[in-house]
């Protein structure tokens, strides 16, 4: 794909929540940096042009919450694959989870993500450290020394930090690094499947929100206490909206993400749908799919700035991980490649406006965790997402750039598609080809 030292994005909608733009202006590119938006009529000639006439140019996504899977599980995903997908979804920089084998606990395992990121990653990867040792919530990692290597942020994702006194000394720790805890939040030992509603229905474990809310209620009181930076991920219910929205009206630093499909999809999925039966393992995710009320409070969140970011949980996993019986199956979807479209679909019913969820995209995560991404500001790298919001596929494995196909969108289809991306100046994804 061309790599010219400049480049004009012609003729799209440009919107860049960051500095306030939003309206027909063409970029210009050099050597890997954002130039300047100029009038389309101003543009200077006789250089490389992308087309992106009908098109909508943001600054590329960022995703605080992406399982790639590096080290240890290749037959879900590897740095190549997961960047891939990340490209083709319009991410420009994704948060990539501890959750690994072996668990991201020490400056050891940072520097093996490093070179494999250096050596097959698409788009930039920052790396998550764990909190705890192996995810065990019994000791604290090296937090210093973690950050000193470049760790991002902490997180325990796939579980919830149990122990209290663990996690008031994990909030500490982040006080005096500056550092973010995200945190998994469910009841510690619990071992739920589904939403009560389906989970009576179809004789499965019931995840009450409960579970979710006593968990945010607990870290927001010892952040009360404390200090640090708490980040609350993949929020799915009313409640931890509400916990939420009143700590940050009493200006507690908490921050909060929630995923494109507890945004859009609701409980009725595990009853099944035209193309899914009924207790099928593609719609088991964790924390489970919600009712609609909870989809409400979470969308309606998402609008006021109580929710800054959506983050993907990008979960992929190979096939067999999803076969046989719900109660057995892994927990997770895939996220990367059908974020824009399942959100453009909030937009549409008028739930939105699209420079908010612009935001949400890029500014807002971009913030959560003090990257220097997320805006079209001359000087800024130049990772571009350009988009058609009414382009129309239909999600099948075949077209997914994700080694995971665990998608419950497998069949839909979708109206919005990310045509090209951007990173640093380089085109990394062209859609179709
Ligand atoms: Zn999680």
């Amino acid at each position: 794909m061309p790599s010219p030292r400049r480049l004009l994005i012609h003729g799209g909608q440009v919107i860049d929540p960051s500095g306030g733009i939003s309206g027909l202006f063409d970029v210009v590119v050099e050597d890997g940096r954002i130039s300047a938006l100029v009038e389309p009529d101003q543009a200077p000639s006789g250089i490389y042009r992308i087309e992106a006439d009908g098109m909508v140019v943001t600054p590329g996504f960022v995703d605080l919450h992406t399982h790639l899977r590096f080290p240890g599980f290749p037959e879900k995903e590897t740095i190549a694959s997961g960047t891939r997908a990340a490209a083709a979804g319009g991410f420009t920089t994704v948060c990539a989870m501890a959750n690994t084998r072996p668990v991201v606990d020490t400056v050891e395992i940072l520097r093996v993500i490093e070179a494999e990121v250096r050596r097959s990653a698409a788009v930039r990867v920052r790396q998550l450290a764990a909190v705890t040792m192996g995810l065990a919530g019994e000791h604290l990692t090296d937090m210093p020394a973690l950050v000193a290597a470049g760790a991002v942020a902490f997180s325990d994702d796939g579980k919830p930090v149990g122990d209290v006194d663990i996690m008031e000394s994990a909030l500490r720790a982040s006080a005096e690094l500056g550092a973010v805890i995200s945190v998994h939040e469910e009841r510690a030992g619990s071992a739920g499947a589904a939403n009560p509603g389906p989970a009576r229905q179809l004789g499965l474990a019931a995840w009450p929100c409960t579970w979710e809310a006593e968990m945010v209620a607990r870290d927001v009181g010892l952040l009360e206490r404390t200090g640090g930076r708490l980040h609350i991920a993949h929020v799915s219910c009313a409640e931890t909206v509400q916990i939420i929205r009143m700590a940050k009206q009493r200006g507690l630093p908490v921050t909060a993400e929630a995923t494109p499909h507890h945004l859009r999809l609701d409980d009725s999925l595990l009853l099944g749908t035209a193309i899914l039966p009924p207790g099928s393992p593609q719609t088991k995710v964790n924390p489970p799919l919600r009712d609609r009320s909870d989809v409400e409070a979470l969308v309606a969140g998402l609008a006021d700035g109580t929710i800054d970011a959506v983050a993907t949980d990008h979960a992929p996993h190979a096939a067999p991980d999803k076969e046989g019986s719900f109660a057995q199956a892994a927990f997770g979807f895939t996220g990367l490649e059908t974020a824009l479209p399942v959100l453009l679909d909030l937009v549409r019913a008028g739930s939105l406006s699209l420079p908010a969820l612009v935001e949400r995209l890029t500014e807002g995560p971009a913030r959560v965790f003090g990257l220097d991404a997320g805006t079209l500001r001359p000087g800024a790298p130049a990772d571009v997402t350009i988009f058609d919001p009414e382009a129309r596929w239909t999600v099948a494995p075949e077209i997914l750039e994700s080694r995971g196909k665990n998608s419950p969108l497998l069949g839909h289809e979708m109206r919005g598609r990310v045509s090209c991306t951007l990173v640093g100046g380089q085109v990394v994804h062209v859609a179709g080809v």
